[in-house]
């Protein structure tokens, strides 16, 4: 069987070290560089604390997997050092815990359990499986393990026919017998092509790293308006909700950037005494603003396609669930399914 994965970024990748772990002939297609746009950076959350059950299933199944990996890869691949979730959702995400039977603890500010830049609001669940997500290091894992698998060509066209399914990459035209479309942001184009449909609407997004002054290691931190992590070694990145006319597609990137930085920057100096309000570093890309935690899977005939939001620290699972679906013919069951956060 011999299979095109359309995307080299963590799905792909994912996806193919899947396929090449049930020795299947595959070839990734990337436009671009492996890992580099929407997978790029040093580190992203890993947490189990999701507003559906099922999502926090899932992400307890990638636990063990990204084990697996770092065992395979000979470095650890997460930092469990803990997520925090504080304000508006830290009670639904409390209630899907429980329901997932997932390990979690709500406590007041104040608890010698919090190990964060900032005081939190009210209550906070802890979601002691979380943590830091090496990007990194994934990233050399799975670029490692997929290999000379990488053609560096944009798909401008896939089409099924009665001998497989022709993908137009620059000048050629390759058949293959099942195609994998995980494009990121170029899946909705690609996919449109085959008559599948997925939401196109994309706004600007970009978070920023500040120097850390003092104290940490801290656990990731999620509060009603933000999101913060541990980015390379004394530095601390923040990505924080911004007014949706402020990153719309139509005011461009320089712009969406310098109203983002404005608002960042301006709730460190606020909130975050343990952080110097100096940005050292950011990471921008697009994503689509109303798809939150999640993901979908669309099937037209051979061809498959993914898309969701916050798919990394489901990668080592949604690559398994891809590459058993291609072989088997079938689509994923829909665990993942995109719902609005209550
Ligand atoms: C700033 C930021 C913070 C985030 N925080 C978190 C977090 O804390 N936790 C978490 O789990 N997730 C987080 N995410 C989301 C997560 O990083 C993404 O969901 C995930 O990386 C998406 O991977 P992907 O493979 O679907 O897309 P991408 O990494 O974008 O990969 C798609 C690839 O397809 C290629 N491509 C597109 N069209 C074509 C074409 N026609 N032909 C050939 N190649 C093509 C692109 O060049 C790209 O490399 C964050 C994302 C960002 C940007």
């Amino acid at each position: 069987m011999r299979v095109a994965v359309v995307g080299g970024g963590v799905v792909g990748l994912s996806t193919a070290v899947g396929l090449v772990d049930r020795d299947v002939e595959v070839a990734v297609y990337e436009r671009g560089t492996p890992m580099g746009e929407r997978s790029a950076g040093e580190t992203r959350i890993f947490r189990l604390a999701h507003a559906y059950p099922e999502l926090v299933d899932l992400a307890a199944r990638a636990r063990p997997a990204f084990e697996a990996w770092s065992g395979r890869a000979g470095a650890p691949l997460v930092d469990h050092v803990g997520t925090v979730v504080s304000g508006d959702d830290a009670g639904a995400r409390a209630a899907a815990m429980a329901a997932a039977g997932a390990d979690h603890e709500v406590v007041e500010p104040g608890s010698p359990v919090l190990r964060l830049p900032g005081a939190v609001v009210g209550p906070a669940l802890v979601d002691p499986a979380g943590g830091v997500i090496r990007v990194d290091r994934v990233a050399a894992f799975l670029t490692g393990a997929v290999g000379d698998r990488v053609r560096r060509a944009h798909v401008h066209g896939i089409e099924e026919t009665a001998d497989g399914v022709r993908i137009r990459a620059g000048d050629t035209v390759d058949v293959v017998d099942a195609v994998v479309i995980c494009a990121g942001a170029g899946t909705s184009a690609l996919a449109a092509t085959v008559g599948l449909y997925t939401p196109p609407l994309l706004e600007h997004h970009v978070r920023f790293s500040f120097p850390v002054r003092a104290g940490g290691p801290f656990q990731s931190w999620i509060t009603s308006a933000t999101y913060q992590h541990a980015s390379t070694p004394g530095t601390w990145t923040v990505g924080a909700q911004v007014t949706r006319a402020a990153v719309a597609w139509e005011v461009g990137p320089e712009a969406a950037e310098n109203a983002s930085r404005a608002v960042v920057t301006a709730y460190v100096a606020e909130n975050l005494p343990a952080i110097e309000p100096r940005v050292v570093g950011r990471l921008y890309c697009t994503h689509d603003p109303d798809l939150g935690d999640g993901f979908r899977f669309l099937r037209q005939g051979r061809i498959l396609a993914v898309y969701g939001g916050n798919l990394f620290k489901f990668a080592p699972v949604l690559g398994t669930m891809l590459a058993r679906a291609v072989v088997d013919g079938d689509t994923p069951e829909a665990t993942g399914q995109l719902r609005p956060v209550p």
